[in-house]
């Protein structure tokens, strides 16, 4: 069970670059300049992650950030802020907001920023939909149990390979680079270090057997992706 994006902002060139770039990486995306709209979308349900501009016309960012926080609901935020001081970064964090971007900042990396949060979230609550599968059944991750089966054989994994497995599962047929990866793996950037997820990926394939090269394919010159479709 996967919901929206939302994307709180209130300048509307900013947020229909988001929106774009959200939606080109494979997510659904729902967007709106009002922060009292964004309440609503958010206690309404169906709203996975929201990106939160911080400063809003009429409502305070920091209520908004409150909401989804609420009663257990626990929508995850990535807070977009024009203020740059360690000790604004330090009071979004309090707020519960799981990471923030500042302004003015790259799409590609506001969407590195999102999907590492949302592989995060998924992972500690496992999905909310169980195991899912995929290439008919034959791969298996359970998120909730860390485990993934291949052809019914549980595969031995390294943190840093489920990783990237469940990285690349998270959309399949997206190619990540190795950047993305290692972004997703670490939960932060870690320049330069972006061909370390190559001897991860080796290490990966030959626990796959024979079909390794076409289920974590390598797309030449930008990086990796998942071969199999996800199961319906
Ligand atoms: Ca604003």
């Amino acid at each position: 069970m996967s919901g929206a994006v939302l994307v709180v902002e209130d300048d509307r060139e900013l947020r229909e670059l988001v929106r774009r770039y959200l939606e080109r990486a494979g997510h659904a995306v729902r967007s709106t300049g009002s922060g009292a709209e964004a309440i609503e979308l958010v206690t309404g349900g169906g709203v996975e992650l929201v990106v939160l501009d911080l400063g809003l016309p009429d409502v305070d960012g920091r209520e908004v950030l409150a909401v989804a926080r609420e009663g257990g609901r626990e929508v995850p935020v990535v807070v977009l802020t024009a203020r740059s001081s360690v000790d604004d970064r330090i009071e979004g964090l309090r707020g519960g907001a799981d990471d923030y971007v500042t302004k003015p900042f790259s799409p590609t990396e506001l969407v590195l920023r999102v999907e590492a949060v949302l592989h995060r979230t998924r992972a500690a609550t496992g999905g909310g939909a169980g195991a899912v599968t995929f290439g008919g059944g034959r791969l298996r991750l359970d998120e909730a149990r860390h485990e993934a089966h291949l052809d019914g054989a549980l595969l031995e994994l390294t943190p840093t390979e489920w990783g990237v497995l469940t990285a690349l599962a998270a959309t399949p047929g997206r190619v990540y680079s190795r950047y993305e990866l290692i972004n997703q793996v670490r939960g932060y950037e870690f320049p330069g270090y972006e061909r370390t997820i190559d001897s991860h990926v080796k290490n990966l394939r030959r626990k796959l057997g024979p079909d390794a090269a076409h289920l974590v394919a390598t797309v030449l010159g930008v990086g990796y992706r998942l071969g199999w479709s996800r199961d319906r």
